[in-house]
């Protein structure tokens, strides 16, 4: 079995079948990156609150006998043989996932390079950018449909405001999204966060993108061709498969059975951020996949569905963090219950993390306590 991606699908995937099936399965697991970093660490090193070795978790050190990593770029995939290019040579397999994740192209945006905050390097940059910014207006916005984790730019928002407030720096802060509420499942949630946003002067602009930067002017142009000035701007670059799985994609992502997460090739699944299958681009919703995906294989339960179903967490700042229980069914409206904040629930995210850290990788996280920026 080859696994393509060790992100959060991937790694999910690779333990579950790993563990039930030990020496019955043969796992090759296939990454490029020097190692897997959670997207919530991107905001917790932005803002001080880790430094950047203290989030990346190192695929040279995952303790995992069962799963033999393989350090390499997949260039092309072959979906009816089974068969897959790299820059360490070609893999056959006859159970094949795709786990790779949605590639981010700030360069697609007029002058967004240096100015976005999700990819590892933009957000630790943009670690750099906050602390030595004295204050002013501040612009998050969003370039382009789909974007991974929809809650993400509102938490940046929220914690950009804490930041800088926290330090004695005055700002102004706009927030632009394509979407028209923040957490469109969810009425709860949405009013939760609008009210955060009116408390702290934040401006909310939705159903807008922002189609490109003029830095010598320091403006970005919106996609109703309006103008807004910045002096820090935290961008959310465009997303796109990676080139490597273009023979499997329809309309820019691959199609997958929704239920079965299968493709339209026997034996080739999908999960995760590259993937359409109708929830939205994050973590929990990739590692739900990837479970299902692996009961299949498994064979231990056969008929294994899946059910849409994620739970996101949703940083508030002062350390109080809530939960939407969200659920996508094709054909149906989603649906999500927010519960909290509190700051149990920050307890509670942190314990995720470790959890998924200790089950992926074989060792204890440990992250509080130092931070990048006191
Ligand atoms: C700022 C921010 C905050 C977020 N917060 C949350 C959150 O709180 N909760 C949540 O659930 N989600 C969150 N997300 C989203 C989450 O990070 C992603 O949706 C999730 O990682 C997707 O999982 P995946 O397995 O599909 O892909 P990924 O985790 O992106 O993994 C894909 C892997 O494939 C590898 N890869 C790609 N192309 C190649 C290639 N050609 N060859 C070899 N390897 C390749 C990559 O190196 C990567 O390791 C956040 C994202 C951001 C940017």
């Amino acid at each position: 079995m080859v696994v393509l991606g060790a992100g959060f699908g991937g790694l999910e995937l690779a333990t579950t079948v790993a563990a039930e099936l030990g020496d019955d399965v043969e796992l090759t697991l296939i990454d490029k990156s020097e190692g897997f970093v959670f997207g919530f660490s991107k905001l917790d090193v932005m803002f001080g609150r880790s430094r950047p070795e203290q989030v990346l978790h190192r695929y040279v050190d995952m303790v995992n006998p069962g799963v033999r990593f393989v350090s390499a770029e997949v260039t092309a995939i072959d979906p009816e043989a089974k068969r897959v290019e790299t820059s360490a040579g070609q893999f056959e397999a006859d159970v094949l996932v795709v786990a790779l994740g949605a590639d981010l192209h700030p360069e697609a945006t007029p002058g967004l390079a240096g100015n976005e905050f999700y990819t590892v390097e933009g957000a630790f940059a943009s670690a750099a950018r906050l602390r030595d910014f004295p204050g002013g207006r501040v612009v998050v916005a969003v370039t382009s449909t789909p974007f991974k984790c929809p809650p993400a730019p509102s938490e940046t928002a929220l914690l950009a405001y804490e930041y800088l407030t926290a330090r004695g720096r005055p700002c102004e802060i706009t927030l632009v999204m394509p979407l028209g509420t923040p957490i469109p499942p969810s009425p709860d949630a949405s009013a939760a966060v609008l009210a955060a946003f009116a408390e702290r002067g934040i401006t909310w602009v939705p159903e807008r993108l922002v189609r490109g930067l003029d830095a010598e002017r320091k403006v970005a142009t919106l996609s109703d061709d309006t103008e807004i000035p910045y002096d820090l701007f935290l961008g959310v670059p465009v997303h796109r498969a990676p080139r490597a799985v273009a023979n499997l994609t329809v309309d820019g992502w691959i199609p997958v059975n929704p239920l079965t997460l299968e493709t339209a090739f026997p034996g080739v699944y999908a999960v995760g951020d590259v993937t359409s299958v109708g929830t939205p681009k994050a973590g929990v919703f990739a590692e739900g996949q990837a479970a299902v995906v692996a009961q299949r294989i498994i064979g231990k339960v056969r008929d294994a569905e899946y059910d849409g179903r994620g739970v996101c967490y949703l940083e508030f700042g002062g350390d109080r963090v809530a939960k939407v229980d969200v659920k996508f069914v094709a054909g149906q409206r989603p649906v999500g219950s927010l519960i909290g904040p509190s700051t149990d629930l920050a307890a509670d995210k942190t314990a995720f993390g470790a959890d998924r850290i200790r089950r992926w990788f074989g060792r204890e996280w440990v992250t509080s306590g130092s931070s990048a920026d006191s």
